[in-house]
């Protein structure tokens, strides 16, 4: 294998630690470099390309979609967004959507949504309860709500006011919060925390949180970016605890590489935006629509939200089976393809090293390789992924 060409970045700023890879083209889990190298995708550009790369039916509907509009604009009726918005609603119980084109941007306007509902309620100030790990965008406000310390840094003041941290899965800390924060209105969270390393919440804290959140009339908000969109093998994440919620944020599978987010709510959240509270240019295009829908329809249509329940079991138990008996391995978990591999010690080295064997995979929280596959990955091809990526944690940790 010829010495990896490094990226020219010379005009583009200086943003990323990247990896010195070019990618080219994809097909299903399969991608290629500009040298023609071929990578197993064991990302999916995190957690976004859930259909792999040039499903045939996303290329089918965009191709469509692309010869007839684009974007118009949110000043004329799109009927994109109405069929998204009912298949959105269909499956998460959900009543309104907007949309716009980011992750970090439905969470900046869930945040706005819950000012917005103490603003109806008459409140002059209102605090969101937000999580320890939490990770919710880079714009100034979801980065105040997002627990990174390096994302931060460089970046205060923060509006730190306007959230009040407790630690993830732990409903006692926020009753204990909330006696001395009367202006606590909401709380937001993810139920299975991606970039803060694969922490999921329990099915019994969620329900009470469901619970408090009822009786204390605070909007139950949880962000589903990199957990919703079947990732998981529901819907969403939170229907493996068979709750509610009053607003969801999603944005990265949704679209399947085509940006978009969106905020859907019901309850007590819908109904409260008007004309001229909410908008954005790009939001709701036609061509986003369409991807979303197909994405929607598509992972339906195949099976992949059971699919991603066998995929993702596969795996960790192939890795389970691989690592048994390793020191330095202290746990390995996730739900459905969204899976953490935890060791004892800080392993950003791992990454490097899967991509010159061919395997596209991530480390989070310095400690935690993470795998979010596409949810078309077969049972073979996750079995290349455990064979390629085991032996490299296991020497790693040999050293
Ligand atoms: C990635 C992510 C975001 C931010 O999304 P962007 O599209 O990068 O702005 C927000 N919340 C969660 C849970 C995420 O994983």
């Amino acid at each position: 294998m010829n010495a990896p060409e490094p990226i020219k970045t010379s005009h583009v700023m200086n943003t990323y630690g990247r990896l010195p890879i070019t990618l080219a083209r994809g097909e299903g889990v399969w991608l290629w470099d500009e040298q023609g190298r071929k990578y197993l995708d064991g990302l999916a550009g995190i957690a976004v390309n859930g259909l792999g790369h040039a499903h045939p039916k996303l290329v089918a509907a965009l191709t469509d979609q692309i010869g007839k509009l684009i974007h118009t604009s949110n000043i004329y009726g799109v009927r994109g967004q109405e069929d998204l918005a009912d298949a959105i609603c269909a499956r998460s119980g959900m009543e309104e959507v907007f949309f716009c084109s980011s992750g970090a941007e439905a969470n900046e306007n869930a945040i706005k949504l819950a000012r917005f509902y103490g603003y109806k309620q008459g409140k002059d100030f209102i605090k969101t309860v937000v999580m320890e790990n939490a990770w919710h965008g880079r714009t100034i406000a979801t980065l105040a709500a997002t627990d990174s310390p390096k994302a931060r840094k460089g970046f205060e003041p923060m509006q730190d006011e306007c959230f009040v941290r407790v630690p993830h899965n732990n409903l006692a800390a926020i009753i204990e919060v909330a006696e001395t924060n009367p202006e606590i209105n909401s709380v937001m969270l993810e139920v299975l925390q991606g970039e803060g390393g694969i922490n999921l919440a329990s099915v019994e804290y969620l329900q009470g949180l469901r619970k408090l959140c009822d009786e204390r009339g605070w909007l139950l908000i949880l962000d589903e970016v990199q957990c919703g969109v079947g990732r998981t093998g529901t819907w969403f994440g939170y229907q493996h605890a068979g709750i509610e919620p009053d607003a969801i944020t999603l944005a990265k599978g949704l679209g399947s590489g085509v940006p978009i987010g969106a905020l859907a709510v019901r309850g007590s959240a819908a109904k409260l935006i008007g004309p001229g509270n909410f908008g954005t240019t790009f939001g709701g295009n036609p061509l986003a629509m369409r991807a979303g829908t197909c994405t929607l329809q598509t992972l339906e249509e195949d099976g992949l939200l059971q699919h991603a329940v066998v995929i993702g079991d596969h795996i960790r138990a192939g890795f389970r089976a691989a690592l048994e008996g390793v020191a330095g391995v202290t746990d390995i978990r996730g739900q459905g393809l969204m899976i953490g591999i935890e060791l004892d010690r800080p392993c950003g080295v791992i990454v490097t090293r899967a991509l010159e064997a061919g395997f596209l995979i991530n480390v989070t929280r310095d400690k935690v390789v993470r795998l979010l596959p596409p949810l078309i990955m077969t049972t073979a091809e996750a079995d290349l992924l455990v064979a390629g990526v085991a032996p490299i944690i296991k020497n790693f940790l040999l050293e």
